[in-house]
């Protein structure tokens, strides 16, 4: 028994050596590295000082002294919440944070989830039925496909932004449950933005409902950065929208907004919702007052953009983008094997730019990339150098953009 035990235990032991070593042989192994946060959006990586273009806080919300004061105020009371919310751990902080989500989003009310991946899960899960048909982008990301998995409905992954699919797929006569659209609002890996005008034409055409994941677009994209569904005007045509508080507002936390019944029925029925702790308040303190800066300070965002037009103009006459590279703050340079990839990203590290390299399988093979992620706080003349930098670290790996 004993010995039985113990060989299993070993050969699981050496397969799992055999799976990091097949992954190192494929330059696909990922390693972790440390970073210490430090102000205007830089890091620091041992002893140097990088420049950061891939993280999320796009609007330099993380580090915000207003934001931070809000947590230290929450920390003063309690570190964790202590239970669920259904069960003790909703408290004062809980309840502001969903009402200055509401307002914001110009929703009825909102509900709260720990992280951005379980507010989709726990909210698809709740929402899809069995019988139902869900519409999912490739391009989503892997929370959103997990949610459409885990509900047991029908999955139809389309091609990206394939609408023609789509509408053919929406054309065969059904007579199940219902038929959901589900997308990213910006996809995360590209920075493009989804169709939603068409989506929305489709799904009122035959029947089916929009959720829209606002993950990249809350903060940054819209008149008052509500995201991508106020971007296009099309926020009453979908059924829901997801968002995080981890991104564009600096903290940590996952959020749906809408409906009051709906929030109701998601606190009754969303697992993630229902079997997981709830938020640290001093984070809810944070987020909420994330929200309002947001709101009041629109010069954030415009600062944001300014920096990405120059970026892309940057770019475009260096020929690393072309001209149907979308206008976002991701922005990606697709070169297409996974070493020359994490080579450019090292020689740019050394020019003081820390930029993801991407590779399989976050996205498909032979589309390994780099990913520039901007925020507003790269000062002006920085936009200049860090162009001059991918250029060079990328004729050094001897390769070309495919974008
Ligand atoms: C980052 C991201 C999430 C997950 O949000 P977390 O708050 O980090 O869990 C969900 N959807 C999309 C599109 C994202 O980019």
């Amino acid at each position: 028994m004993t010995t039985h035990a113990a060989s299993a235990l070993d050969d699981w032991r050496r397969s799992l050596d055999r799976e990091l070593a097949a992954l190192e042989a494929g330059g696909l192994r990922r390693t972790r590295r440390t970073f210490t946060p430090l102000q205007d959006g830089r890091l620091r990586s041992s002893d140097r000082v990088l420049v950061n273009l891939a993280g999320n806080d796009y609007l330099g919300l993380s580090h915000d002294p207003r934001v931070i004061e809000a947590a230290r105020r929450g920390l003063e009371e309690t570190v964790g919440s202590r239970a669920s919310g259904l069960v003790s751990g909703r408290s004062p902080w809980h309840e502001a944070l969903e009402r200055t989500i509401a307002a914001f989003e110009g929703c009825e009310d909102a509900l709260v989830f720990p992280t951005g991946v379980a507010a989709n899960v726990g909210t698809l899960t709740a929402l899809v039925a069995e019988g139902d048909v869900v519409f999912c982008d490739r391009l989503n990301h892997a929370s959103l496909v997990d949610g459409c998995r885990q509900s047991g409905a029908r999955l139809r992954i389309y091609r990206h932004d394939d609408l023609e699919t789509l509408s053919r797929e929406l054309r065969k006569p059904f007579d199940g449950g219902r038929r959901w659209i589900v997308t990213d609002g910006v996809f995360s890996m590209d920075g493009d933005i989804a169709p939603l005008p068409e989506l929305c034409d489709l799904a009122e055409a035959y029947d089916a409902l929009i959720i829209v994941d606002e993950a990249h677009g809350t903060g940054v994209f819209g008149e008052t950065g509500r995201g991508v569904c106020e971007h296009f005007q099309v926020e009453d045509r979908v059924a829901l929208r997801i968002g995080t508080l981890s991104k564009a507002v600096g903290c940590l936390g996952g959020f749906v907004a809408g409906s009051h019944t709906l929030c109701e029925l998601l606190l009754n029925r969303a697992r993630t919702q229902i079997y997981s702790t709830s938020l640290p308040p001093a984070l809810c303190a944070a987020a909420g007052v994330a929200l309002e800066i947001i709101g009041n300070e629109p010069q954030r965002r415009d600062r944001l953009w300014g920096r990405v037009d120059e970026t892309r103009r940057l770019l475009l006459s260096a020929g690393l983008i072309d001209a149907n590279c979308f206008r976002s703050p991701i922005i990606p340079i697709v070169l297409g094997e996974p070493r020359p990839v994490m080579g450019a990203a090292a020689r740019l590290e050394e020019a003081g730019f820390l930029m993801a390299g991407i590779r399989p399988p976050t996205v498909p093979r032979g589309t390994s990339r780099l990913r520039l992620s901007l925020h507003s706080e790269l000062a002006e003349s920085e936009v200049t150098l860090l162009v001059e930098a991918m250029v060079a670290a990328i004729a050094a790996e001897g390769i070309k953009s495919r974008t």
